[in-house]
């Protein structure tokens, strides 16, 4: 008997988990070349997340975060609004995003999104071409976390370095460090561990999701 692997929706919108740089030792410019490779292109460097979950995946924008604003707010938000109603069966939502402005648009979906299910944001601090990048790790943590029952009814959550945040608490504090997320005094959530297992120590109590009074 073949169990039914959860279902999940990845959206690209570009970032450094998708930038491109000239080599394996850059770290720095290549956002000033600004390409950027495919969300399924991200999803096939990682062929174990298939044993994870059945993934979906399109892309929305392909840019650096600084240029994403209300407008990729309304367009994400209407997406994963969208996908939650039209396809029942998508257990979770992963967006890939730039992480100079992950935070607001952590935030801003957190606040959005009409729907209990997952949904969960990653990005990168060192490109898919620079040696040792937490691009692949980070996406096939967040399928893992979206694809997770326990991660229902938290709001929207990010996941970088196996830590797993609240969208309203999260913050980026370092240009650099891998470990730039930081949810201050409030703590993480949870981790995606390097054991496979997805934990969960704590919840969000502040309004979210399906019982703000944004539509
Ligand atoms: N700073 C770039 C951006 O926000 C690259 C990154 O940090 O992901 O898109």
């Amino acid at each position: 008997m073949t169990i039914a692997k959860p279902i999940v929706r990845v959206i690209g919108t570009g970032g450094s988990i998708a930038g491109v740089g000239p080599d394996r030792m850059d770290f720095i410019l290549y956002p000033e070349i600004g390409e950027h490779i495919t969300i399924q292109q991200s999803l096939d460097r990682v062929p174990e997340i298939q044993d994870i979950a059945e993934v979906r995946s399109e892309d929305l924008v392909s840019v650096g975060s600084t240029a994403i604003g209300a407008a990729e707010w309304l367009g994400l938000t209407r997406r994963i609004n969208q996908i939650f109603r039209e396809e029942p069966e998508v257990a979770g939502v992963v967006i890939t995003h730039g992480t100079a402005t992950l935070e607001e648009t952590s935030y801003f979906l957190h606040l959005t999104v009409k729907s209990p299910k997952p949904v969960v944001i990653t990005g990168a601090m060192r490109p898919p071409t620079a040696l040792s990048t937490d691009a692949d790790l980070n996406l096939s943590d967040a399928v893992r976390t979206a694809a997770c029952p326990d991660a229902a009814g938290l709001g929207v959550l990010t996941v970088l370095n196996n830590e797993i945040q609240s969208g309203r608490d999260v913050t980026k504090a370092s240009t650099f460090r891998v470990e730039t997320f930081r949810p201050n005094e409030l703590g993480f959530l949870g981790y995606a561990d390097s054991d496979g297992k997805v934990v969960f120590y704590r919840a969000p109590l502040r309004r979210h999701t399906v019982d703000t009074t944004m539509t």
